[in-house]
Formats: C-alpha cells, sequence, structure tokens
C-alpha cells in the first residue's frame, strides 16, 4: 500500500559545547494515509526531534544528518524554506504541548482563527469569524458567539488546546502531528481532548501522529505504534502487539509502568529504573542494555530489527527467533 509518510533512517544531531548530542540516529517508520500512529517513549528518547525533523523545524545547531522524509512521493529534504511554510500548516499540521506559546495573548481567540482560515481558504473576514464560530462549536466550547471575541487567557488550558486543534484542522491537513497534546491538562480534560481528537479522526480522512510519553495515551487513540529509546525505534506493532505479545524488554518496562485500573486518578507514569543513555557518546549495543533486566552478552552489539509478525518488529538479539518476549524468556529458562 502507499503510505502517506515514510521517514527512512533519519539521523539528527545537535552541537553542543560537549560534542554531537546524537538525539535520533536511524529512525525508520511510516503512516498510512488517515492512519493513526503513536511515538512512545520516555523524554529524550528523540521522539519529539522526530516530529520536527517531518516538520523541517530542525534549525542550526540541530542538524538532519542522514535519511529521508518522503511525504505523499515527494523526499521534504529537498524543500526550500518557502515550500516549507507552503507544506506546513496546509498539508501538515501541528498542536504543541502548551498551546500558550502558539497563540497571540493580546488578539481575540476569533480573530487568531479567522487569520489562519482566511490564509488558508481566501475566505473573507465577515465569513472567517463565521467560520470560526462553527469551528468552535465543533470541537466542543460552548456559547461560541460570544468565546469568539475573548482572548486567549479567558480560555481554560484545555479549551485552548481544542482551539489549537481547531485550527490545526480548519486546512484539513494530510497529517496532524501532535506532541503531547494533552501532557499539561489534568486527567478528565486530557481524556475529553483524546475523544474530540478521536471523534475528528472519525470525521475526516487526516492522518495522525501522536507523540507522548504515555502508552496509555496511544493505547486510547492509536492503530499502530512505535517505540523509541535513545534515539532508536525499539518496537514496532499494533496496539495489540504491543500491549498483549510485546517483543522488547522497554515496552515491557512501558507497560508495567501504567497505572493498573484505566483512568486512575492522578497516578503518574514511573519511570523504569535508571537513566537514558548519554547520546553525546552513545554506548555501543543495544541502548536499553544498562537498564534491561535481561542483558546479557550479545546485548553489547547492536542487535538487528526482528521481524516478529507482519508489521511486528523489534530490536532485540533476546527476542531475535522468536514472536513475543514472553515466549523468549520461557525459552531462556527451559
Ligand atoms: Fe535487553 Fe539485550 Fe534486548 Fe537490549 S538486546 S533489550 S539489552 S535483552
Ligand atoms: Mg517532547
Amino acid at each position: 500500500t502507499k503510505q502517506l509518510l515514510t521517514v527512512d533512517e533519519l539521523k539528527v544531531s545537535f552541537q553542543t559545547r560537549d560534542g554531537q548530542n546524537q538525539a535520533v540516529r536511524g529512525v525508520s517508520f511510516h503512516v498510512g494515509a488517515g492512519e493513526t500512529v503513536g511515538i512512545v517513549g520516555e523524554s529524550g528518547s528523540g521522539k519529539s526531534v522526530t516530529a520536527k525533523a517531518i516538520m523541517g523545524l530542525i534549525t542550526p545547531p540541530g542538524k538532519v544528518t542522514n535519511g529521508k522524509i518522503v511525504f505523499q512521493g515527494t523526499d521534504l529534504s529537498g524543500l526550500s524554506e518557502g515550500e516549507w511554510r507552503k507544506l506546513r500548516g496546509n498539508r501538515i499540521a501541528m498542536v504543541f504541548q502548551d498551546p500558550m506559546t502558539s497563540l497571540n495573548p493580546v488578539k481575540t481567540i476569533g480573530f487568531q482563527m479567522a487569520e489562519v482560515i482566511r490564509r488558508h481558504r481566501g475566505l473573507g473576514k465577515k465569513e472567517a469569524i463565521q467560520e470560526a464560530v462553527e469551528m468552535l462549536r465543533k470541537v466542543g466550547i460552548t456559547e461560541p458567539e460570544r468565546r469568539v471575541k475573548q482572548y486567549p487567557h479567558e480560555f481554560s488550558g484545555g479549551m485552548r488546546q481544542r482551539v489549537m486543534i481547531a485550527m490545526a484542522l480548519s486546512c484539513s491537513p494530510e497529517l496532524l502531528i501532535a506532541d503531547e497534546p494533552t501532557t499539561a491538562l489534568d486527567v478528565t480534560i486530557q481524556a475529553q481532548i483524546l475523544d474530540l481528537l478521536k471523534q475528528l479522526k472519525d470525521e475526516s480522512d487526516t492522518a495522525v501522529l501522536l507523540i507522548t510519553h504515555d502508552l496509555g495515551v496511544v493505547a486510547q487513540v492509536c492503530s499502530r505504534v512505535v517505540v523509541m529509546y535513545g534515539g532508536m525505534v525499539m518496537e514496532e506493532g499494533t496496539v495489540e502487539d504491543i500491549f498483549y505479545r510485546t517483543g522488547h524488554p522497554y515496552t515491557q518496562g512501558l507497560l508495567r509502568s501504567l497505572p493498573k485500573r484505566a483512568g486512575a486518578g492522578k497516578e503518574r507514569l514511573v519511570p523504569i529504573e535508571g537513566s537514558p543513555p548519554d547520546l553525546i557518546d552513545p554506548p555501543a549495543g543495544c541502548p536499553f542494555r544498562d537498564r534491561c533486566p535481561y542483558a546479557f552478552g550479545k546485548c553489547s552489539e547492536l542487535p538487528e530489527m526482528a521481524e516478529l509478525g507482519e508489521g511486528h518488529r523489534s530490536l532485540c538479539w533476546l527476542v531475535q527467533e522468536h514472536s513475543t518476549l514472553e515466549q523468549a524468556l520461557a525459552e531462556g529458562e527451559a
């Protein structure tokens, strides 16, 4: 099948005083048209940098040093800044963690929405405001006629994120990249925003790439998952592959650190013991080796990606010849 987005062997590094920080070290995955894919990993895994690279937003001291990003058959690495601008917000839209940073505090919500609508659809001022009202209604904001005249600080965090999602979708992008869109929100509002994303997704053909540290969020919205660690893809598969037959000890760790009851109050993700690798001087071999409970001799070499099933792959020596981590462990004990 034809892919909407293909990321192939992407490498991104940042020049720092201490050397090159190799934030993304050869990441490959794809997103099909209309599909919802989650990229999950702890902070420093390279997931946000990957998203920024797809948007053409890596700027010095950052640099894409390798790989291809192909969107609708076009290699994006060849685009000029002007062509990037046309693509961004038009065919690829992005929603960030903190909507306040993307909204202008001294302009009304309606004005800002209308500006985006006019730019993309060439509507007149009045029509654009009317459209903004409709969009606010669509994303579940009550009394939109009154709200449209208000300023960002008069909106709650959840409402601001609804506005951002509405603006992102106003130009019917083929791909929406959402980077931790609910992380700053409390659990109830978070669930509402995820429901909204799901609902809007069902109503349009927009594909979604959801970047999150929270595997629970992925389970609610995505059909496929890419698990990142230390700037690399550790595992990729359907939500079922990841939750019921994981092929990677890191994914297992993430699953174990999920709150036990779904939607259970304020419990936060408990980090896996230890800390992520230093990407200025990354360890040879498996990036997860220092924290992996199953590490063995061979793990000092970088594993090869193993196919565990259709579309299910894992970067782990332990599961090379097995279809799940469970099987690999059982075999090891036998
Ligand atoms: Fe653990 Fe080794 Fe697998 Fe890495 S390759 S996840 S260290 S078992
Ligand atoms: Mg991030």
